[in-house]
Parts: C-alpha cells; sequence; structure tokens
C-alpha cells in the first residue's frame, strides 16, 4: 500500500514546482527583449520552437540581469543577445562598449614600453594635459610632432629635447606623446636613462648587456629621460649613450630627451667632466652634436606640480 503521507508530499513538492516554474517563465516572456525578439521573429518560430527554447530565453534573462548588476557573468564585460538557430532560439554573448573600449586601451598601453618610469606615465594623455601658457609651447612643439610623424611615418623628424625643473611636467608630457602615437599605431620606448645607465653597469659581464642595448638603439621612437640627473661614467657616455645615438643619427629614428638642465649645462656640467673627474671637452662636444641632431630644444617653465597633485 502507498504511503499517503509520502505521496502527498510528493504531490505538494511536484505543484510547488510547476508553480515555480510557470512564474520563471513567465517572467521570461514578460521580459521586454524577449518579447520584442518573439514579435520579431515570429515567422520563423512555432510556438513549439518558442517552448523549446524556454531555457536559453531563461538564460538570457539570467546572464541580463546579471550584467546589469555587474555581478555573477558567466564571460565578465560580455553580454547576452538573443540569435535565431535554425529554427531555435540561441544566447550569443558579445562583448561590451565598455568591454571594446578596455581592450583597446590595453593594446594601446601595450604599445608603449615604459622602463623604469612612474606608474602615472602610462596614463598620461594630451587630452587631460592641463593646459598653461608656460606650457602653451612645449605642447604645441608636440602637436607638430605628431602632425609631421603620421604624415610621413618614414622620414627623419627631429625629437624634442625637454628642458625645465624639477616637477613641470617633462615627464608627464613624453608619457602623453608616446599614448597619443601608440593610439595611432606606433610603438615607442621610454627609458628612465639614470636607471639604464645603472642596470648596463651591473650586467657588465653578463650576457644580456647587448641585447638590451640593442633594443633601445633600435626602438622606432624613442625617449630617454632625465637625462643627466646623475653623474655618468665614460663608459655610459661613451659606449652606451654615444652608441644609441649614433646608430638613431645613422638610421634617422626619432628621439627625445627630458632633463632638468639646458643643453649647454648638460655638455658643460655633466659630460664634460667624467665621474672620476677628467675634463674630457671634445667628447662632450661629440655627444652633444648628436643630441643637437637628434632633438629641438625645448624650455619649459611652470610651477611644480608634485605637491600640488
Ligand atoms: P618632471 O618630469 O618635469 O619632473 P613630471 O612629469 O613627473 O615632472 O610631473 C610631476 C607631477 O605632475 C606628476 O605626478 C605628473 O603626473 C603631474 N603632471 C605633470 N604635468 C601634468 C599635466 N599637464 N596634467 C596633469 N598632471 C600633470
Ligand atoms: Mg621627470
Amino acid at each position: 500500500m502507498e504511503d499517503i503521507g509520502e505521496s502527498l508530499t510528493r504531490m505538494i513538492k511536484d505543484r510547488n514546482l510547476t508553480d515555480k516554474y510557470e512564474e520563471l517563465i513567465q517572467e521570461v516572456l514578460d521580459d521586454p527583449d524577449v518579447t520584442q525578439f518573439i514579435a520579431d521573429n515570429r515567422q520563423k518560430l512555432d510556438d513549439e520552437a518558442i517552448v523549446k527554447s524556454y531555457a536559453k530565453l531563461y538564460e538570457y534573462v539570467q546572464e541580463k540581469k546579471k550584467f546589469q548588476l555587474k555581478e555573477g557573468m558567466m564571460a565578465p564585460g560580455y553580454h547576452p543577445k538573443l540569435v535565431l538557430n535554425y529554427h531555435y532560439i540561441d544566447v550569443t554573448y558579445v562583448p561590451s562598449a565598455e568591454l571594446i573600449a578596455k581592450q583597446k586601451e590595453l593594446e594601446i598601453k601595450n604599445r608603449i614600453y615604459s622602463m623604469d618610469m612612474p606608474k602615472d606615465v602610462r596614463n598620461a594623455k594630451l587630452a587631460d594635459f592641463d593646459l598653461t601658457d608656460e606650457r602653451r609651447y612645449a605642447i604645441s612643439e608636440v602637436y607638430d610632432f605628431i602632425d609631421a610623424y603620421l604624415t610621413k611615418p618614414k622620414e627623419f623628424h627631429k625629437g624634442l629635447y625637454l628642458q625645465g625643473s624639477f616637477g613641470v611636467g617633462k615627464t608627464y608630457l613624453l608619457g602623453a606623446l608616446a599614448h597619443e602615437l601608440a593610439k595611432n599605431g606606433f610603438p615607442s620606448t621610454l627609458m628612465h636613462f639614470p636607471s639604464f645607465a645603472v642596470e648596463m653597469k651591473q650586467s657588465i659581464g653578463k650576457n644580456n648587456t647587448g641585447e638590451k642595448l640593442e633594443f633601445i638603439k633600435k626602438a622606432p621612437i624613442l625617449m630617454l629621460d632625465d637625462i643627466g640627473a646623475d653623474s655618468m661614467s665614460s663608459w655610459i657616455r661613451d659606449d652606451v649613450l654615444g652608441v644609441i645615438l649614433q646608430y638613431r643619427m645613422q638610421e634617422q629614428l626619432p628621439t627625445f630627451f627630458s632633463s632638468n638642465f639646458d643643453m649647454k649645462q648638460l655638455e658643460e656640467e655633466h659630460l664634460r667632466v667624467t665621474q672620476r673627474g677628467e675634463d674630457e671637452p671634445l667628447k662632450a662636444k661629440r655627444i652633444m652634436e648628436r643630441v643637437r641632431y637628434l632633438a629641438k630644444e625645448v624650455k619649459m617653465t611652470g610651477t611644480n606640480r608634485r605637491h600640488t597633485h
């Protein structure tokens, strides 16, 4: 004999399930996007096809909710979309505008090789650049370069030697320039020169000195940040910096510099006298000839922004 209690429980359970199921289906069928989709495709969908697609419609509504809440998504950044698959309804996932923008920004950033540079440099953008009268000249020079370079990327274009005191925004401007070039598909290499010099010195005797030097030398667009910030050994001056600049001159590759010192100071106070105290005016002159060939000196003035941010 059947246990009445048991079959009753089962009945209640089933009833609950059915009610719940109907509730869910109703919610799905009330969804405006579902209604619209069914209306748009009514000719290709008979009732049976719609019933068979309930699970898919349910998935669609649930994932849409998650997408709107930005929580628990199956594929974060992708939003669900209803499609017709033969005579059944299916759900596909398409990247959201936000995700596409994010991926694009990442692609741009991946074109900026920054070595030992502050973090915010990769986020610098010309559009965000605070325009002050003092900066206007440097920025217009940057725009001139971009115009010229984008018009004829294969020709030689003189870079800039941004000179100005600590905190005026030289590094930031180089970062913004790199970003703008990256947006147009051109990679640049931004390198903190004093750190590079230390690294080169430490790697003497190891095998990778040459590799890194080659990479820097041949970078399609190179930005040497903070040149002259540390005293240079004659080896760094002649066999590292000199070699890089010589190659870039020969190959006509755009090169930028930033420095707290103007070109004259760099020559007289930093390149001429070596770490050991030897006075080598001719060697300093040779380096400066290359710097001058490659870049135009642009003075940046203004307040120190490091304390205002
Ligand atoms: P410098 O290289 O001349 O010493 P930085 O480029 O490092 O100066 O700039 C100093 C600080 O000010 C940084 O934190 C930088 O992000 C910020 N900064 C500089 N210029 C701008 C700008 N035009 N708009 C917004 N922030 C800036
Ligand atoms: Mg700087």
